[in-house]
């Protein structure tokens, strides 16, 4: 199976669920990133403690505080990265972090679970990618590979099919208003990404990761976190401008409905 080549990775979310494992499978990589930004809210706190045990044995970890709802906490997180990487760019970024609501129906959905949960899911990603954009700006300059790829830069927003307008109908048993929303409002920031940032040779491409055994996706979901984070990280490789804009699913990387 190939593996993504990038050599400096940066993701959202990371001590739990999803962003965790994605830190575990990258360093277990044949080739393990240079270097690997695993950010979250609270790196000192009791629900980093997998993530500081890893860093200990990992040089190539580094743990940085950041709460993508806090414009000024990614400015502060971009700072201490840039000054790691030493005059290199960043390749990957991957937001991965993300909330859910899953009383919200119609009946049930307030204005502030509507604005909380836009915040983490749509804005946080938005503000992610202006902060780290002159960053990744600058490994998309210093790679000497043509076209778009995950080695080259890229952000991968983890989104989701709840998220896709088309498909509603399969899944509305099941509201989750705030959240479909959200999603759906990261589809479209992707796609306004890849319009605006492919020109800067910057990859945009949304991921659903499958109904995934997290706190999220809860012990009833289909998949396990391993097996949905080795086909997540089997799909990065095969990413190219083809796929820009796109939403795609976690196995094989089909395209999925926006
Ligand atoms: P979990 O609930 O297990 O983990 C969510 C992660 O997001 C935690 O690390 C949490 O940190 C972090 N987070 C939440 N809010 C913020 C914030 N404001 N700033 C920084 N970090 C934050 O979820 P999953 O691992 O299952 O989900 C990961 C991604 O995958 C999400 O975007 C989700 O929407 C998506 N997804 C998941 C599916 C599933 O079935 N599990 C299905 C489809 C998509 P903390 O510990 O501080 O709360």
């Amino acid at each position: 199976m190939a593996a993504v080549r990038a050599r400096t990775v940066l993701l959202t979310g990371a001590n739990r669920g999803i962003g965790l494992e994605l830190v575990k499978q990258l360093l277990r990589a044949p080739r393990p990133p240079a270097w690997i930004f695993a950010t979250c809210r609270d790196p000192e706190g009791p629900r980093a403690q997998e993530l500081r045990d890893l860093a200990s044995k990992h040089p190539n970890l580094v743990l940085v505080k950041l709460d993508v709802a806090n414009p000024s906490a990614v400015t502060a997180a971009a700072k201490v990265v840039e000054g790691k990487l030493n005059g290199a760019g960043l390749n990957l970024l991957i937001n991965n972090a993300g909330i859910y609501t899953p009383t919200a129906s119609l009946e049930t959905v307030d204005a502030e679970d509507m604005i909380r949960t836009y915040k983490t899911n749509a804005v946080g990603p938005m503000i992610m990618a202006q902060v780290f954009l002159p960053l990744l700006k600058k490994a998309a300059r210093d790679s000497t590979e043509k076209g778009l790829s995950c080695s080259k830069a890229a952000i991968i927003n983890i989104s989701t099919i709840l998220g896709s307008i088309e498909k509603t109908p399969e899944s509305f048993f099941h509201p989750v208003i705030s959240y479909r929303c959200s999603k759906a409002a990261l589809n479209m920031l992707t796609k306004c990404q890849a319009l605006t940032y492919g020109e800067a040779g910057i990859l945009c491409v949304a991921l659903h990761p499958g109904w995934v055994k997290t706190d999220m996706g809860s012990q009833e979901a289909d998949l396990t976190v391993d097996t949905s984070v080795r086909g997540l990280l089997s799909v990065l490789p095969i990413l190219s401008e083809k796929h820009s804009g796109a939403l795609l699913n976690w196995e094989a990387g089909q395209v999925l409905p926006g």
